[in-house]
């Protein structure tokens, strides 16, 4: 197969680190995004030792000169980036009567400020290839969930985002498509069960009573749903939320 040059963001661990190995896998060289460039070797010797290319870069994904030089150098070190997964992501979870503004700010700027600045820069290797795969994650929380007023506009937001990105980009061969996980064991998830002082293993044992496969979300489910949407033969799906959570829901 053709190798592909594809950017993960907030790739260092979780579902992120995850869909990384996994495009590695499928063939194609990641360039693996996250906060600080040291937290990235894990994902990246992951990679390179089962055979892969993959470099890591630092860059804070909501500021727009540290992504016009991320995207630049992934273009100079590996080649002209055509595959995007927006997966950088962060929790202020709060009771709306208790969100601080910087609460609501943070979440808009790491999911929706983070996921417009990566697509505009790569979305430009994208049309001059005349391919590409953007792949945005968003969440079962975009359908509402206590406590998450602002992650929860922004999930939604990023359903809208992914469809207009496949309205505008379609007829440069660009598709967009958005994956919406529902309870995956990650460092997200951990921290929201120590938030409310509650250990994991009982956080996950009463999630599961909710998921009709009866088992959690792990990251490789994620990745093998981003493998399909990055894949060539997914050329005609293009503007989908696909609901990766065990069960219909809604
Ligand atoms: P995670 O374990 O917390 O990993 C998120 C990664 O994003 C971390 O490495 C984090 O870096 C990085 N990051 C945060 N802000 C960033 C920024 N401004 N620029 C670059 N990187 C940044 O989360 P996860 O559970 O894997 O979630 C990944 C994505 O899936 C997120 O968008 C999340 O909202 C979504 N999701 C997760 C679940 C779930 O159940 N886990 C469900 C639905 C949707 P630091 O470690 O330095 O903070």
């Amino acid at each position: 197969m053709t190798e592909r040059i594809a950017i993960v963001t907030g790739a260092a661990r979780g579902i992120g680190a995850a869909v990384a190995r996994r495009l590695a896998a499928d063939g194609n060289a990641v360039a693996v995004i996250d906060l600080q460039e040291a937290a990235t070797a894990e994902t990246v010797d992951a990679i390179t030792a089962a055979g892969g290319r993959a470099i890591g870069i630092g860059a804070d994904v909501s500021d727009s000169a540290a992504v016009a030089s991320a995207v630049a150098r992934v273009a100079d070190e590996l080649g002209a980036p055509t595959i995007l997964v927006n997966n950088a992501g962060i929790l202020r979870d709060n009771l709306l009567f208790k969100m601080t503004d910087d609460d609501w700010d943070l979440v808009m700027q790491v999911h929706l400020r983070g996921a417009f600045l990566m697509s505009r820069a790569v979305q430009a290797h994208q049309v001059e290839a005349k391919w590409g795969r953007i792949v945005n994650l968003s969440s079962t929380s975009a359908l509402g969930n206590r406590g998450q007023a602002n992650y929860a506009a922004a999930k939604a937001g990023m359903q809208g985002f992914t469809k207009t990105l496949a309205i505008e980009l379609g007829r440069y061969g660009v598709t967009a498509n958005a994956i919406a996980p529902g309870f995956i064991q990650t460092d997200m998830t951990r921290a929201t069960a120590e938030r409310i002082g509650v250990p994991f293993d009982e956080f996950v044992a009463a999630t599961v009573q909710q998921i009709p496969v009866q088992r959690a979300g792990v990251p490789d489910d994620i990745a093998a749903a981003a493998s399909y949407f990055c894949s060539e033969e997914a050329g005609f799906c293009s503007g989908q939320v696909l609901y990766v959570a065990g069960g219909p829901t809604s």
